[in-house]
């Protein structure tokens, strides 16, 4: 067959081809290793090192641009005919070794092909995961089908940007546990169906695998925010989604040192508004053009602060769930508490559910963890729980979770207070629950703290 393209252009396009397939193999190779190698090693290969001076770490490619040999090389790559990166705000090596490791991780174990496109932040991730689904605004209506129980910047991009500015109809689950609610407002106008889970700060799940049943039912791709389980607990794109988001400012990036978002997709996904590329390949196709044009491209310095942190994601994801566990069982007997939500407890609501989806990766005695998450109540209203809050020493005040350092916050009055009293009231936020984000310090320590500061309520 005639190529469209002059014979140099093409050349390089063949070379680009060879290079692709090389890529590929070594995938194959990578797909063999357990999850520990995979998060240390991703795809950087010892033949990547000698090409960049033997450099055993994933070199941060700090420059905008790529240079290229010549016009022809130019063409074939900006045409997105070869693989290139051209451009930070439309790719970046340094922030590609970080995607392909993000997605082979959320289909870690299984046969699911996946890509994943790195973003700055979570909730560009979720932007980035939802917008493309809410193209064709001639048609007579849409709507989206989201889990109540989520993160406040979720709650306020649907509600607020969705909703109220653009005038997509939001419908609201109270109870994610709940299929029969799921199912009374999913229908043929849904363009997608959106879940946390677990969530934040109630720790709410739901079932992906009968959820995403349904979604299918009616050609609309299941989205999960997993965050706060991250692949080394749980991967929804096993269990039946179509893409997760991940705030890779998380456990991802456990020591604090930068903000970062990514979407993971499988190959393929079920839509019945996106055209036939983005289904084929949601991520990479995103990245290509909506995310390009959108520009919320992730910092190559930043994706490499996150790699760092991820090769022990595993490790430190263990540690933390077992604080959180002792943590939990500590407060679940404290007289100055009202309730614990954490779904490690026998009695939480979430508690079977969460046993079914999330188990430390690769572990010998088929452990389940549950998390570094949990919120609680503390017994007698708003004053008593700020007291108590005040109070902490080695547990910081934040807006934050998933560090190696314990964190607080009361969601209420912070990740939470936007969305007003009838937003937490959806979200069953209340003004006396206190949100813990338990760190790798030495258990004694933490339950020490928690100890001296439930004596001033
Ligand atoms: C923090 C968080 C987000 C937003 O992530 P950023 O990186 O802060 O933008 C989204 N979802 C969940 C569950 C989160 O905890």
């Amino acid at each position: 067959m005639q190529s469209q393209w002059p014979e140099a252009v093409q050349n390089y396009i063949d070379a680009g081809m060879e290079a692709a397939q090389q890529k590929q193999a070594h995938q194959k190779k990578v797909k063999t290793y357990r999850f520990d190698t995979l998060a240390v090693h991703g795809l950087y290969s010892a033949q990547d090192a000698l090409n960049n001076q033997g450099s055993i770490i994933e070199p941060a490619f700090l420059s905008p641009a790529q240079h290229f040999e010549n016009s022809d090389h130019m063409e074939a790559a900006l045409a997105y005919q070869m693989p290139s990166w051209t451009y930070t705000r439309i790719a970046n090596p340094t922030v590609g070794y970080l995607e392909d490791t993000l997605a082979m991780m959320e289909v870690y174990g299984s046969d699911i092909a996946a890509s994943a496109c790195a973003t700055t932040s979570g909730m560009s991730a979720i932007f980035m995961a939802t917008n493309p689904f809410l193209i064709n605004p001639d048609r007579k209506s849409m709507n989206i089908v989201a889990s109540s129980k989520c993160y406040g910047g979720t709650f306020m991009l649907f509600q607020e940007r969705y909703a109220n500015e653009r005038g997509v109809e939001v419908r609201w689950v109270k109870n994610p546990l709940d299929l029969d609610e799921w199912a009374q407002h999913i229908d043929s106008e849904t363009r997608f169906v959106f879940g946390e889970m677990p969530s934040n700060p109630g720790l709410a799940v739901f079932d992906i695998a009968k959820l995403s049943e349904l979604a299918h039912q009616h050609s609309a791709p299941l989205i999960v925010d997993s965050t706060v389980a991250s692949p080394a607990l749980m991967r929804p794109l096993c269990f039946g989604a179509d893409i997760v988001v991940q705030s890779v400012s998380k456990a991802m990036a456990s020591s604090g040192l930068a903000i970062a978002g990514a979407l993971i997709a499988k190959h393929n996904l079920i839509s019945n508004v996106v055209a036939d590329e983005m289904k084929q390949n949601f991520a990479l196709n995103t990245k290509l053009l909506p995310f390009r044009d959108h520009g919320p491209g992730l910092s190559p310095f930043n994706a490499l602060m996150v790699l760092t942190d991820l090769r022990t994601l595993r490790s430190k994801i263990d540690l933390m769930s077992q604080n959180a566990m002792a943590v939990a069982s500590f407060l679940d007997g404290h007289a100055n508490v009202e309730t614990v939500s954490y779904p490690g407890l026998l009695d939480h609501p979430s508690h079977k559910l969460a046993k079914q989806h999330m188990q430390l990766v690769d572990c010998s005695e088929n452990a389940h963890r549950y998390g570094y998450l949990m919120s609680f109540n503390v017994k007698g209203g708003a004053a008593p729980t700020r007291k108590v809050f005040d109070q902490l020493q080695i547990i910081f005040r934040a807006t934050d979770l998933g560090r190696i350092k314990s964190v607080a916050t009361i969601p209420a009055i912070s990740t939470h207070q936007q969305q007003g009293e009838s937003g937490r009231a959806l979200g069953e936020v209340a003004d006396n629950q206190i949100r813990l984000a338990v760190g790798g310090e030495s258990v004694e320590d933490i339950i020490q703290d928690l100890d001296q500061a439930l004596a001033q309520a």
